[in-house]
C-alpha cells in the first residue's frame, strides 16, 4: 500500500546541519564548503536582513516548519520590556543570562557585560539556525491529532500537517509561539528564588 503521507523522518542532526549550511550558502551566494556551523551569519558571512528572509524561507520550505518571525531579543523585549532587556542600549544581566541559557551554541565568554544588541547579533553562528530547526522538527514529530490522537505527517498537497488516521489537517506548529514559550520558561527559571548565585536572598514562598 502506498501512503499519501510523508513520514516524519528520524531527525538526524548531521543531515539537518548540512542542509542548513547549503541553504545559508545559497542565500548568501557563497561556496557551501566555506560556510561552517561556527560561521557567524552577520559577523563573518555578511548577512543582511533581506538575506535572513531568504534563509528563513529556505528553512521553511525545506523542513516544512514555521520559523519564528522575531529573534530572541525581539521576543525578550516584547515579553519582558525594553527596560529589563536593554536599558540604555546595553544588554542587562538578565538578558545576558537569557541568551546564555537559550543559545548553548554560543561561546559564553562572548556573552559578557556591556554587550550591545548589535554586538550580540554579530556573534550568532549558523549553528543557531540548526538549533531552531531541530527544536521545530522535534516539536512537530511529537504533535498528535487533536481529534483522534493519531499520528500527524506532512501533507503532500498543502503546507500543513494531516492526521494519518482521520485525515484532519492542522497548521504547522508556530515557531514564534514555541520559542516564546521556551523563553518565558527560561525567564522564570532565572527569576526563581536562588537561581542566580549573585542574586538577592530567596523570597518567601508564600
Ligand atoms: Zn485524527
Amino acid at each position: 500500500m502506498t501512503s499519501q503521507w510523508t513520514h516524519v523522518p528520524n531527525i538526524d542532526r548531521t543531515a539537518v546541519s548540512q542542509q542548513v549550511i547549503e541553504i545559508v550558502a545559497r542565500a548568501l551566494d557563497q561556496d557551501p564548503a566555506k560556510v561552517h556551523l561556527h560561521s557567524r551569519l552577520w559577523g563573518d558571512l555578511g548577512a543582511e536582513s533581506l538575506d535572513m528572509l531568504d534563509i528563513a524561507f529556505g528553512l521553511e520550505s525545506t523542513f516544512k516548519i514555521r520559523v519564528p518571525h522575531s529573534d530572541l531579543l525581539g521576543r525578550a523585549r516584547d515579553h519582558f520590556g525594553e527596560e529589563r532587556i536593554a536599558p540604555n542600549g546595553i544588554l542587562s544581566e538578565f538578558a545576558l543570562e537569557l541568551i546564555r541559557r537559550s543559545m548553548p551554541e554560543l561561546d559564553p565568554a562572548q556573552i559578557r557585560s556591556g554587550l550591545t544588541p548589535y554586538e550580540f547579533r554579530r556573534t550568532i553562528p549558523v549553528e543557531s539556525l540548526v538549533r531552531v530547526v531541530m527544536r521545530l522538527l522535534e516539536q512537530k514529530a511529537q504533535q498528535t491529532c487533536p481529534a483522534c490522537s493519531g499520528r500527524l505527517a506532512d501533507s503532500e498537497s498543502a503546507p500543513e500537517l494531516q492526521c494519518t488516521q482521520c485525515g484532519l489537517t492542522q497548521p504547522y506548529p508556530s515557531g514564534e509561539q514555541i520559542f516564546m514559550d521556551d523563553l518565558v520558561a527560561v525567564g522564570s527559571r532565572i527569576e526563581a528564588p536562588g537561581a542566580l548565585s549573585n542574586g538577592t536572598a530567596p523570597r518567601e514562598a508564600k
